[in-house]
């Protein structure tokens, strides 16, 4: 196996401009790398062999011609099914969407392309970015890499597994309650939330608009954040977009430094309900970030209580509303119709045989939740608590300059072990959530091992003060790399090894 699978990002691009490597070479060896474990992880619902080479092949051209190239031209990624490619299957997970190739692409894919990204294929993910585990996903779960029978997290299995089984050094996710950052700290990996509204949704399928946010995950923080700086800006075709230079996330990325920061841990987000060896993974590091400079002080947000709750009501109520797109007309599957029926009931058994038990129950939760007589006491009462805790971040942050807490309550756990009970499957998104529904930033990032699996540091910036979590998290993370012996980051996964790979 090509040595060329586990570099960095980072490194691949300085190769890549030296002309030691070819972009073909690259993209070659990852897609070998697939081949040969992808039928153990399952990460990928689709490779686009040809068009990731010829990709690869135009980088490789405009290189030779002297063409001014963006420092991520050539470095091959793993794409969340949920972004429309153009004329690339796109099924968002769901049997609803199979077959549904998009007439064009998402802005982020565009981004990628112009930078000379090399898209190798599309990820798995549970259906509608709907779970925690990627077992929702209507085409199989994905495996985690470090041990085969868990699983990687959700909704964005896919992207982190491809990442930690090295078959892609970047990925692309979307997170709207922790589905970038709950399956990074599975993985080992890093994943970052940016602020809502800081990367372009459009051409990205809604789940809840008001929550949804695309955004890098890597191995590593410094490619993570050249992947954000890729893909960040203002996009006129989302109305939601930011219209604000991107914070500068590599030039954080590379100071490193958090010396005389303030970090505030979040008394909500830790203590009881977290497994041993998730908190002590959270003290370890925050010692390491005292003993750089930074100080540590204990927060109360004392509204966090309630985000979960309030999540479950305002993500399914617009989930509701945004799903009723599919409706056997415009995309993918269409059931019945056999000249016998009815427009109505084509369009309710397309729907009974589409989607799957996840996305009807967000389906019936959010119709009820909006329903005339229901509508105040539970989508109005959410977003009161909403305000409460993006009111609770801003007292937060007038006096730290970014939060942190462990990322999830546990690790990874045995695929089945909760996927008959969705409560205890919505808790692993506990700490995640809050986030969300403050629009604000945050990143996971690999703070050492428990009994062998990963456990995620999550840190949290204020709306357009995503480069403070690249400053953290690189400066952890080089203390953290050296404790591990760069296990984390430089080296496969136990399992793939015993998967014979
Ligand atoms: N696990 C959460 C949910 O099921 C979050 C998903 C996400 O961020 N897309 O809704």
């Amino acid at each position: 196996m090509s040595e060329l699978i586990y570099k960095s990002a980072a490194q691949l691009s300085e190769s890549l401009a030296k002309k030691e490597v070819s972009a073909r070479e690259v993209t070659q060896a990852h897609l070998d790398r697939i081949a040969k474990v992808d039928k153990a992880v399952h990460a990928f619902l689709f490779v686009d062999t040809e068009g990731a080479l010829a990709q690869a092949d135009q980088v490789d051209a405009a290189r030779a011609k002297g063409e001014n190239l963006g420092p991520l031209a050539g470095v091959p990624l793993a794409l969340k099914d949920i972004l429309a490619q153009e004329g690339i299957p796109t099924t968002c997970g769901s049997k609803i969407l199979a077959g549904w190739r998009p007439p064009y692409s998402a802005t982020v894919v565009k981004k990628l392309r112009t930078a000379g990204v090399v898209i190798l294929g599309k990820t798995n993910m549970d259906e509608f970015a709907m779970g925690s585990s990627t077992e929702n996903s209507a085409y199989g779960t994905t495996q985690n890499p470090w041990d085969l029978k868990r699983i990687p997290g959700g909704s964005g299995g896919g992207s982190a597994a491809a990442l930690a089984a090295f078959e892609a050094p970047l990925a692309i996710g979307s997170d709207t309650g922790g589905s970038i950052r709950q399956p990074a700290a599975l993985t080992g990996t890093v994943g970052v939330k940016p602020t809502y509204g800081g990367v372009s949704r459009y051409g990205v399928v809604a789940f809840s608009s008001s929550l949804d946010q695309v955004g890098p995950c890597a191995r590593t923080v410094l490619d993570t954040a050249l992947l954000h700086e890729v893909i960040a800006g203002h996009d006129d075709y989302d109305a939601t977009s930011i219209n604000a230079p991107t914070p500068p996330v590599v030039a954080a990325a590379k100071r490193a430094d958090v010396k005389g920061m303030k970090i505030g841990v979040v008394k909500e987000l830790s203590g009881d309900g977290y497994e041993s060896g998730v908190s002590e993974r959270f003290e370890e590091s925050l010692e390491i970030l005292r003993s750089q400079g930074a100080t540590i002080e204990m927060v109360s947000c004392p509204n966090f209580d309630y985000g979960l709750a309030a999540y479950y009501l305002i993500a399914p109520s617009e989930a509701s509303s945004n799903l009723a797109r599919f409706d056997a007309m415009r995309y993918g599957l269409r059931v019945g119709d056999d000249g016998s029926r009815s427009a109505e009931e084509v369009m309710s058994m397309t729907r009974a045989a589409g989607f799957g038990r996840e996305v009807k129950r967000r389906i019936i939760l959010g119709t009820y939740a909006l329903s005339a007589g229901y509508y105040d006491a539970y989508y109005g009462s959410a977003q009161k608590v909403r305000t409460l805790i993006t009111q609770d971040f801003a007292k937060a942050f007038s006096s730290v300059d970014v939060l942190v807490s462990p990322t999830t309550p546990t690790v990874a756990f045995p695929i089945g072990e909760k996927s008959n009970d969705p409560v205890a499957m919505y808790l692993s998104d506990v700490a995640t959530i809050p986030v969300n529904l403050a629009g604000v930033a945050a990143m996971s990032l690999p703070a050492g091992l428990s009994e062998g699996l990963p456990v995620g540091f999550q840190i949290i910036a204020p709306a357009m003060k995503d480069d403070r979590l690249y400053l953290v998290g690189a400066a952890l993370e080089r203390e953290l790399a050296a404790k591990w012996g760069g296990v984390l980051t430089t080296k496969a996964p136990k399992l793939i090894s015993a998967a014979g790979a």
